[in-house]
Parts: structure tokens; C-alpha cells; sequence
């Protein structure tokens, strides 16, 4: 989606990427297969190419730095690092004062049993690095009395996720959850989307929908973290804060993404700017584009899932002229891969998520 709105301005694309026939591959000018690890390769592409991007933060840093000895790299070596590792991305946060969710860094069980301890329960055990999707992730809940002395389990869930640098959190009791996506420029100038309330299903993103009926103050309050962290990391390109909402009415940071994110993908159909040109607008150095939200949306996730019986029932879905139908053209439908995503449009965010959802569930009619 990135690629589709640069070429719309003109820009040429090249990629590099270890996969073969990639989603973004597929619709740029140029794609080059190599490893991350071959710096070769990486300097070689860095030299064809007047800035470069990530689509995702778990890139290497070794291929990062090869890059940028030849060509910007837009967000910065340093943001990726941050946003790549669970306990630097929540000590980063909260050493500047964001606030985030309870959390102890885990190295070993033992540091797990203290921080346990001092944590209380239920937690969640998430390992540092490439957990995504619940991926990577334990939950430690609470017995009938609010307590379990005996640990047993937080030892089955060190070994659950391969005995690795870890943070555990607290585990909050949700009201919402919501994510705010920024943009900043070259020269510090930025700019927001409204918020977009998520709902997950298995720990993946189900339903996203915008606008949202938030109190005017935690709006302020989330667009006014997000435009912070942006400035502290000085980022360039956009950054997707996912927050929490407490029952008790606290914003806290779930998690950063320096990138557009899945949860801004109905900007797309619903924005003057959609989350993809504003990056390809921030890393060029171009000014930012109207974030203005044109119509209510909401988007539904499409995993492989709905291919267990054959190819979605496409035309059903499409039988409304509101709704929008984006494939990434992904050959291996797998069990909770995302494989692409609808989007509806209506008068109000309520019947666009209706529309959605409803478009959804007919995929699967024969
Ligand atoms: P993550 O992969 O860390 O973004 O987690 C995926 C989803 O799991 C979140 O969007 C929440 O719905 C849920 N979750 C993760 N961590 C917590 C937590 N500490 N408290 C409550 N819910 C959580």
C-alpha cells in the first residue's frame, strides 16, 4: 500500500526483501531478494536509492547501518532499535515520563519469580523481541483468591517461550483500546489522524473504526503523547502509538510502531491523506498531506482463516458498493496470516463497522 501511493506521485520503488514474490515486491519497480545479513547486498540496493524505509522494525541492525552509509534512512537507526525490543521501546517510555503498563524486564526464571512478586497477578509474559500478533506472549492469570503461590506455571511459561529476554506486565483491565497515528516531517512539522478504536480477537487486530467517541481530554491527552514521543525519538516518517484505555480512564501505551499500521489501513479509503502517502510524503521530505477524515469507516482483517474451504466468496462481500475489498497477494492463506482487509464506509462509524462485519461473515457463503 506504501508502494501504490508513492508510484501515484511518481516516486520509484525498489525493494529488498529475503521472500520471494512479496506483497510489496509484487507492485514496485524494482525487487531485489537478499538477505538482511548480506551487507553486500544491502549497500548495493542503499546506492540505487535517494532514501530508504522499513516496512517492518525487526530489521537487523547491521543491515540498518550498512544502509545509512549511503542514503537517509527514514525513521533513524535509533527509533528502529526502540521499537524493536520490548524492554528498551517500555524503558525508553517510561524513562521520558510516557506512561505504559507496569512492567518488569525478564532475563531469567528467577528474574521472572521476583518480578512476579512484585508485579502481582494476573500478568502477561511477552518475549523482547519479535512477539507480534500475541505471538510470543503468556498470561499468567490469578487463582479464585486473587493469588497462586505456587509458580509452577511461571515456570512452564519461561519454558513456553523459549527461556528469552522478556518483559512481564500487569494486566489491565481494558475499556478500550485505541491507537493514534502520527506523522512528522524532515523539518519537525507533524501532523495526526483522529484516534481509531481497535478491537482484537486472539491477541490480532479484528475491527478497527474511526471516528471514536472519546472524551475531548483523553484525545488531547493521546495526540499529545504521540506528536512527544515522535519529537523525543525524532522520528521521521509515521509512528502508530496503540493505547490502552483503563476502566479506571488511564491512557497507557501499549505499544509503538515507527511505520504506517494495521490499524490505519482504512485511511485509505476514508482520509484525504491516506497513513502510506503521508509516509511516502514524510521520508521525501515533501510537506504532509490533510489527515481530514472524509467519511466514517471501519476495516475488518482477512485472515487465511476464511480460505479453509477454498477462495472467500468475494462477490458477496463486494454486493455493497460501500464496501472496499484490499488483498495483499499473499500465495500461502495460513491459519491467522493476514491476507487482507475490507473496508466500509457509511453516515456513522457504528453502521460501518455493522457493514463490515456483516460483508465479512458472507465471505465464507457458498
Ligand atoms: P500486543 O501483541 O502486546 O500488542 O498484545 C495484543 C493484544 O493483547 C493487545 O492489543 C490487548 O488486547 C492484549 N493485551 C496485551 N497486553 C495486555 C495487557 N498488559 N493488559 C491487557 N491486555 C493486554
Amino acid at each position: 500500500m506504501l508502494v501504490i501511493a508513492a508510484r501515484r506521485m511518481g516516486y520509484r520503488v525498489h525493494t529488498l526483501s529475503p521472500e520471494h514474490d512479496t506483497p510489496t515486491g509484487q507492485v514496485s519497480d524494482r525487487a531485489i531478494r537478499a538477505s538482511y545479513e548480506d551487507l553486500e547486498q544491502v549497500r548495493s540496493f542503499a546506492r540505487g536509492v535517494d532514501v530508504v524505509t522499513f516496512e517492518f522494525e525487526s530489521v537487523p541492525a547491521a543491515a540498518v547501518q550498512a544502509a545509512s552509509e549511503h542514503v537517509a534512512v527514514r525513521p533513524n537507526r535509533r527509533v528502529l532499535e526502540i521499537a524493536q525490543h520490548r524492554i528498551r521501546e517500555k524503558s525508553f517510555l517510561a524513562e521520558h515520563g510516557f506512561p505504559v503498563t507496569p512492567f518488569v524486564a525478564v532475563r531469567t526464571e528467577a528474574d521472572l519469580l521476583e518480578a512476579l512478586h512484585r508485579l502481582g497477578r494476573p500478568v502477561v509474559l511477552k518475549t523482547a523481541t519479535c512477539g507480534y500478533d500475541g505471538k510470543g506472549q503468556v498470561r499468567l492469570s490469578a487463582d479464585v483468591n486473587g493469588t497462586d503461590t505456587s509458580d509452577a506455571d511461571a515456570k512452564d511459561a519461561w519454558a513456553a517461550i523459549g527461556r528469552q529476554e522478556s518483559v512481564l506486565e500487569a494486566f489491565v483491565e481494558l475499556d478500550r483500546e485505541l491507537s493514534v497515528i502520527g506523522a512528522r516531517g524532515v523539518d519537525g512539522s507533524w501532523s495526526h489522524f483522529d484516534p481509531i478504536e481497535n478491537v482484537h480477537c486472539d491477541h490480532i487486530l479484528d475491527v478497527s473504526t474511526a471516528p471514536i467517541d472519546l472524551p475531548r481530554d483523553v484525545v488531547e491527552t493521546a495526540v499529545g503523547i504521540t506528536c512527544e514521543v515522535m519529537e523525543a525519538l525524532d522520528h521521521v516518517g509515521v509512528l502508530c502509538i496503540e493505547f490502552f484505555l483503563t476502566r479506571g480512564g488511564r491512557l497507557l501505551i501499549n505499544e509503538i510502531a515507527p511505520r504506517p499500521h494495521n490499524s490505519g489501513h482504512l485511511t485509505f479509503d476514508a482520509c484525504r491523506t491516506s497513513q502510506f502517502e503521508q509516509q511516502a510524503r514524510a521520508i521525501c521530505g515533501v510537506p504532509l498531506g490533510s489527515p481530514e477524515m472524509l467519511q466514517p469507516a471501519a476495516m475488518a482483517n482477512l485472515l487465511g482463516d476464511l480460505w479453509a474451504n477454498g477462495e472467500p466468496n468475494w462477490a458477496a462481500a463486494l454486493a455493497s458498493p460501500n464496501v472496499k475489498l484490499h488483498l495483499y497477494g499473499k500465495t500461502k492463506p495460513r491459519i491467522g496470516r493476514k491476507m487482507g482487509h475490507l473496508t466500509a464506509l457509511a453516515r456513522t462509524a457504528v453502521e460501518a463497522r455493522e457493514l463490515v462485519l456483516s460483508a465479512r461473515s458472507v465471505l465464507t457463503r457458498r
